[in-house]
């Protein structure tokens, strides 16, 4: 495919894991943030393909997963509002709350809806007066300049049936309380391209300076991983701790200063807790007090519930990188992309929907796992 195939070529490919292996003198622990890159690590196998002293851990980049369990309840409760359309990524469909999930209500009547842009349900409300359109806005800083300018054009044009469940997210200090915590074992991070793109990478400097740690902004081809991978284990080797960017071709320094106007016109920072994790101080985004009217909490008072994981479900562990979704008892067994007991296990970007994807039928003892799990 034009554009991909240079990054996917497996001579290149090959090539560089045998550079690594050249370079690798010590075992490292090594962290990729991304769910994106998550997935293509297990896709192509990269992780098989590094000598036996790098160890790849995965983190919490899946802005789904992290979501938090009462968000969930919030937009179950206020897509079964009369009068309500409600309107998602698809992938917020199928992740369980607390009791039931947003295709059932779908199920039930009523008017939930898959988008693929903010914008989208804005022209919804601008469309059908007589309903009160809710976007479900999730993600971390990749999405919030889109869902920032569809609430700025929504209250350009004085739009009084639209508002935002907002959930943002900010990878910075999820980095940082990985790196405060004492059961900490990574070394080296692969930061998220595609967050870099919008927010540049001065915000990690501080993060590698105090914790002496190597972070590189990473693409999201095998080669772009690979290459990251090489310049962490370069930098350890070598004693160093810097930022440096592998994704050259999307990620500039300063990262994209209009973007980020727009995001600040719109949100401000507050603390938001991270499904499984728990509060991250100063790790969220939320609307401004001047674009409050469009703010589906405020205007629902959606009071949402106190919700608990299922007890069998480690996600918190395994989107801090702690343990592995094949340590999960409950995995490609009781918990499937079909039914579900975790968000990691629902998203494209979930690492447990990775493993389970690419990798449940070449782990030991998991054959018959997969062939329960396979749907007839
Ligand atoms: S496999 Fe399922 S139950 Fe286990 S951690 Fe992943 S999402 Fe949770």
């Amino acid at each position: 495919m034009k554009y991909l195939d240079e990054y996917r070529d497996a001579r290149l490919v090959q090539s560089l894991a045998a550079q690594i292996a050249r370079r690798v003198t010590r075992p490292w622990t090594l962290m990729e943030i991304c769910g994106g890159q998550t997935h293509t690590i297990m896709r192509y196998g990269l992780d098989e393909l590094l000598p036996p002293q790098i160890r790849l851990v995965h983190g919490p980049g899946c802005p789904v997963c992290v979501t938090p369990l009462e968000m969930v309840d919030k937009a179950i409760e206020i897509a079964s509002r009369p009068g309500v359309t409600f309107v998602s990524y698809g992938d917020m469909l199928r992740v369980p709350g607390s009791r039931s999930d947003l295709f059932r209500v779908k199920a039930a009547g009523g008017d939930v809806r898959i988008v693929y842009s903010p914008m989208e349900a804005v022209k919804l409300a601008r469309a059908r007066r007589d309903r009160h359109v809710v976007f479900f806005a999730i993600g971390f800083e990749t999405t919030a300049p889109a869902n920032a300018m569809a609430v700025w054009q929504a209250h350009k044009e004085g739009l009084q049936n639209f508002s935002m469940l907002v959930s943002h997210v900010l990878v910075p200090p999820a980095i940082r309380l990985l790196l405060e915590s004492p059961h900490n074992q990574v070394q080296g991070f692969i930061a998220p391209g595609h967050v870099c793109t919008v927010m540049g990478y001065r915000q990690y400097e501080a993060l590698s300076r105090e914790f002496r740690v190597p972070i590189v902004v990473g693409g999201f081809e095998p080669t772009d991983l690979l290459e990251a991978v090489y310049m962490l284990v370069s930098q350890l080797e070598e004693g160093r701790a810097e930022v440096e960017n592998q994704y050259v071709r999307s990620v500039r320094y300063e990262g994209n200063q209009p973007a980020q106007r727009l995001m600040e016109t719109v949100f401000e920072v507050c603390d938001r807790k991270w499904r499984g994790i728990g509060t991250i101080p100063q790790s969220g985004l939320r609307l401004r007090a001047e674009f409050g009217a469009y703010d589906a909490e405020r205007v629902f008072g959606a009071s949402g519930v106190a919700a608990e994981e299922p007890a069998e479900c480690i996600s918190a562990q395994v989107l801090q990188g702690l343990k592995k979704p094949t340590d999960c008892s409950a995995f490609a067994v009781r918990c499937t992309p079909e039914n579900p007991l975790g968000a990691p296990m629902v998203s494209a970007e979930g690492a447990c929907a990775a493993y389970y994807h690419y990798r449940r039928h070449s782990l030991p003892g998991e054959q018959s796992h997969g062939r329960a799990a396979t749907p007839n």
